[in-house]
C-alpha cells in the first residue's frame, strides 16, 4: 500500500514536532499545522492527504469547527480527533459529524499508527468504490453494460 499521508493539527508545537519525527521514522508522510485555519489552508495544497489528526481544543477555530470545514471541502479525507479527558464530549460529537475515531492524549505512537492505518484503509476502499462506480457508469453510457 502507498505510504499514508497524514496531517497533524495541534496548537501545541512541541507535541506536533515530536509526533512528526516519530511518525516519519515509521515511514509516514507528515504535514503539520498549528491551527484550524492553517490546517484548511495547508489541505488546499495537499489534497492527497489521507488522514488528519485533529486536536479538539485549539484557540480560534476549534477542532469541531475545523472538522466541519474539512468534511465539507474534502469529504474523502478521514479525521481522527485528539482529545483530553475534559473535551471527550467534543470528540464524541466529532464522531457523530463524520470523524473516523478519536484518541485520548497523551497517546502512544503505536496506537496512533494503528488508527492511521485503519483510517487510510477505509479511505482507499471508499475511493476504490467511487472509481468502480464511475467505470460502471461509463460502460453503461456507452451501451457496454
Ligand atoms: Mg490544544
Amino acid at each position: 500500500m502507498q505510504m499514508p499521508k497524514v496531517m497533524l493539527v495541534d496548537d501545541e508545537v512541541p507535541f506536533v514536532e515530536t509526533m512528526k519525527k516519530r511518525l516519519e521514522k515509521r515511514n509516514l508522510n507528515i504535514v503539520t499545522a498549528f491551527s484550524g485555519e492553517e490546517a484548511l489552508d495547508t489541505l488546499g495544497s495537499n489534497r492527497d492527504t489521507d488522514v488528519v489528526i485533529l486536536d479538539v481544543k485549539m484557540p480560534g477555530m476549534d477542532g469541531i469547527e475545523t472538522l466541519r470545514e474539512i468534511k465539507a471541502k474534502f469529504p474523502l479525507i478521514e479525521v481522527i480527533m485528539l482529545t483530553g479527558h475534559a473535551t471527550i464530549e467534543s470528540a464524541i460529537e466529532g464522531m457523530k459529524i463524520g470523524a473516523f475515531d478519536y484518541l485520548m492524549k497523551p497517546c502512544e505512537v503505536e496506537q496512533l499508527m494503528a488508527k492511521v492505518q485503519q483510517a487510510t484503509n477505509k479511505k482507499r476502499e471508499h475511493e476504490k468504490r467511487i472509481r468502480d462506480a464511475r467505470a460502471k457508469e461509463a460502460l453503461f453510457k456507452h451501451g457496454l453494460a
